[in-house]
């Protein structure tokens, strides 16, 4: 959200939204110092909730160091350190968008440290995994980095971004699965009901990508349009659209939705 408009907000909200959730991530440019990601953390948990509110939409976030910006060790060492300042804030529901972006040695590191920080601080764990020839490999080492932690409870995790070559892998290994829309590039709205009606309904859900590139927030109600061209009932939608993230969010007793 803190790429995108007051008009943004207004439509999410006409569009039935209950809440947001929003990870850290790029900023549409490498930031250079711990301190413009400490004031990223400020933002995200003072100022942004601040904002939802107006529109009287509640408004979590997670936490880290993406992976795009996580190739310096020594820079990621440092942001990590003072996120515990943060982890008991009242909109923080865990650590991520954590994982890899070009599945090298360094983001691997910095993984497993945000993996065991998580753990440390029984969070949930929300998972980046790479885009495009990287994904499979990607997806698979960050499988194994998640399950060599013996603390680390698959359904306390998400590994978003699954597409239909990675769903299989992320569900049948135990985690929740996330498939991240995009209007026309990735997964698109069709796609995404492709997957469900292939994969089931368990352990998944949808988010709209609201980044720097070409993304609309309302990815995810134009996909419960979809779902109903193709025949699929209300109960069937609601599922993945609302209950199936509540039940994945609620494992954190700070996430709360208002009554409807
Ligand atoms: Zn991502």
């Amino acid at each position: 959200m803190v790429s995108r408009t007051t008009d943004d907000y207004q439509a999410i909200c006409l569009a039935g939204c209950a809440a947001v959730c929003e990870p850290a991530f790029w900023a549409g440019f490498d930031r250079g110092t711990p301190e413009s990601f400490y004031n990223y953390f400020l933002q995200l948990t003072e100022y942004e909730p601040a904002r939802a509110a107006k529109f009287g939409l509640p408004h979590y976030t997670w936490l880290c160091i993406n992976p795009k910006e996580a190739e310096d060790p020594k820079l990621a060492e440092e942001v990590i350190s003072f996120i515990p300042e943060f982890i008991n804030k009242p909109n923080v529901l865990g650590i991520g968008e954590i994982g890899l972006n070009k599945n090298s040695r360094n983001e691997l590191k910095v993984l497993e440290w945000h993996i065991d920080l998580a753990a440390r601080h029984n969070q949930l764990i929300l998972v980046h995994t790479p885009h495009l020839e990287d994904k499979l490999k990607g997806t698979k080492l960050i499988i194994d980095a998640l399950k060599s932690h013996p603390k680390i409870k698959p359904e306390r995790v998400i590994i978003d971004h699954v597409e239909e070559h990675t769903v299989g892998i992320v569900k049948d290994a135990g985690f929740w699965a996330g498939m991240t829309l995009y209007p026309e590039s990735k997964c698109t709205p069709a796609r995404a009901i492709d997957i469900l009606e292939v994969w089931g309904t368990d352990q998944i859900w949808m988010n709209s990508a609201c980044d720097w590139g070409v993304s609309v927030p309302l990815a995810v109600p134009k996909t419960a349009l979809e779902g109903r061209a193709r025949g699929h009932s209300a109960a069937w939608i609601d599922k993945v659209v609302y209950q199936n993230p509540a039940k994945f969010m609620r494992q954190c007793k700070k996430f709360k939705l208002p009554a409807v």
